[in-house]
């Protein structure tokens, strides 16, 4: 079976591209990072999330970029809270976390190497997206493109890794409709950037804001509490 490491933060996104790569047939080896995120919880969506979709193993890795900050997801900085679509898209928010997707799928290129796995999966967007520069398309393409002159197995040519971005150019809407297709338990992914003490979401940090308006446009009930 082909193997693939699939990048799982335990949001709505990462979850569908998860069942997407089952549903390709693919034999998936979840990665998620504890990372010093405000929003930790979602490591429990992820654990559930994996179980739930058929994770061949689910691999929690501690990266603390608490350390360098710099982030409101790492630092002592507030989340933005109740912004309209024109402000997600000027600029680039504070809820960017510097690098993280590099760190990410360089530690993903690590481990798919050491599996004989061709191929990562991940669920970046940059359709209905908070603006972060390392979830567009020519980033990705350019890691590919560095992972294959980075590995043995690229150098080797017996494998070409590939970066499978199955969602980058759907909307929030189509990816609601494509997560209950493939018949994702909704209800186990948590989106919020600062969820309260109870993990309950705050209803109004862009990820809260962008998730509604994906369940609200697909015309589907989202069964987390108060992003409904
Ligand atoms: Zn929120």
């Amino acid at each position: 079976m082909n193997r693939a490491v699939c990048l799982l933060s335990g949001g709505l996104d990462s979850a569908v591209c998860l069942a997407f790569a089952r549903r390709d047939g693919y034999e998936c080896y979840a990665l998620s990072f504890d990372y010093g995120q405000r929003h930790r919880i979602e490591l429990e969506a992820a654990r559930l999330v994996a179980e739930s979709l058929g994770a061949a193993k689910h691999l929690v890795l501690a990266v603390d970029l608490r350390a360098f900050g710099g982030s409101a997801l790492t630092d002592e900085i507030a989340v933005p809270t109740s912004r309209s679509s024109e402000e997600m898209s000027a600029g680039i928010p504070v809820t960017y976390v510097p690098a993280r997707n590099t760190i990410f799928l360089s530690l993903a290129l690590a481990w798919a190497e050491v599996l004989e796995a061709a191929n990562i999966f991940m669920g970046v967007n940059a359709i209905d997206y908070s603006g972060y520069p390392d979830c567009r398309p020519e980033f990705i393409e350019a890691f590919e493109r560095m992972a294959n002159l980075a590995t043995k197995a690229g150098v080797e040519g017996s494998t070409a890794m590939r970066i499978q971005t199955p969602l980058i150019r759907m909307s929030k809407a189509d990816i609601v409709r494509l997560g209950r297709e493939l018949g994702v338990d909704f209800s186990l992914t948590r989106s919020c950037y600062d969820p309260d003490a109870d993990g309950r979401a705050c209803g109004q940090c862009d990820s809260c804001v962008l998730r509604r308006k994906g369940f609200d446009e697909a015309g589907v009930a989202d069964p987390v509490g108060r992003c409904l």
